[in-house]
């Protein structure tokens, strides 16, 4: 079955979580390339998929969340974005054969369009075609753009997908709350993300990531995405709302306390995982409480 099929047929179907902090237990500095470990350190990488995998996550995201021009440049390695890319898709492919499906993932490049910052379009639309193609060649099942905040960048990136020919798509932004709702940090409303999947060709739209407080907001987020168009949704909430002390940014949220809070909105969901903080002990918790 392929990954649409799934998303057309089956019931909620369980993603990974937290990936930069399972790879910073196993030896991650946190100012280095994640990313680069699909080359350097793919039994690390292979290893964090199979933790997701053994806890009851059939769909995985791969390692290239930063895989693009801009923010490998930052680390010299712009020219070595392909090969990342492709490996990460391999990587987690061979762990995921008979037990499910990869989803390459692309998270913001990190940089603002002109005329706001200093990347031009057709930049950002090159550093995209690398990344999608590459994860494709890699045999991604899908193309997962995720902690989305920009339209531009969104359609932009939505627009590559189709032009290659990604065989399915998931859009999933980060939201914070404001005043008027829940808003990304570029000022997009849930309505207008859930439009712009609707339009760019997605299969799912929904959220990762964010500072929404778990128990209060995302119940009205997911109402608000799948009203404005009707598409299936994806749901993968930090654990709790992100903590700054002197070790850095921290996550209280248990696997248990977790999968209480978003067990109420199972049945809205079509796919369920977990962004930062989150370890494979909260997907199988959360699998446990709401199968
Ligand atoms: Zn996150």
């Amino acid at each position: 079955m392929t990954l649409q099929e799934a998303i057309e047929q089956e019931g909620l179907l369980f993603s990974d979580g937290g990936f930069g902090t399972e790879l910073q237990k196993l030896g991650l500095e946190l100012s280095s390339c994640g990313d680069l470990w699909c080359l350097t350190h793919p039994d690390r990488v292979a290893a964090v998929h199979r933790q997701y995998a053994d806890a009851g996550s059939s769909l995985v995201s791969t390692n290239t969340f930063n895989a693009n021009r801009f923010a490998l440049a930052k680390h010299g390695l712009a020219d070595k974005q392909a090969e990342i890319a492709r490996a990460g898709a391999r990587i987690a492919k061979e762990v995921m054969a008979g037990r499910g499906w990869v989803m390459g993932s692309i998270g913001p490049c990190g940089e603002l369009l002109e005329p706001v910052g200093p990347i031009q379009p057709e930049e950002l639309r090159a550093s995209l075609r690398v990344q999608v193609g590459a994860l494709l060649e890699g045999g991604a099942d899908a193309i997962l753009f995720e902690t989305m905040s920009g339209l531009d960048e969104i359609r932009l990136g939505l627009e590559v997908a189709q032009e290659l020919h990604a065989p399915c798509v998931l859009l999933t932004g980060a939201f914070d709350p404001t005043r008027s709702g829940p808003r990304t940090m570029m000022g997009v409303r849930p309505e207008q993300l859930a439009k712009a999947a609707k339009e760019g060709g997605a299969s799912v739209v929904g959220a990762n990531c964010g500072r929404l407080a778990l128990e209060t907001d995302f119940l009205l987020l997911l109402e608000r995405l799948h009203a404005a168009v009707g598409l299936p949704l994806m749901l993968q909430p930090n654990a709790g709302r992100p903590e700054v002390n002197e070790n850095g940014i921290s996550y209280h949220c248990t696997p248990v306390n977790l999968a209480e809070i978003v067990a109420p909105l199972a049945s809205r969901l079509k796919i369920l995982g977990g962004c930062c903080g989150s370890t494979p002990d909260h997907i199988r918790a959360m699998k446990a409480r709401i199968n």
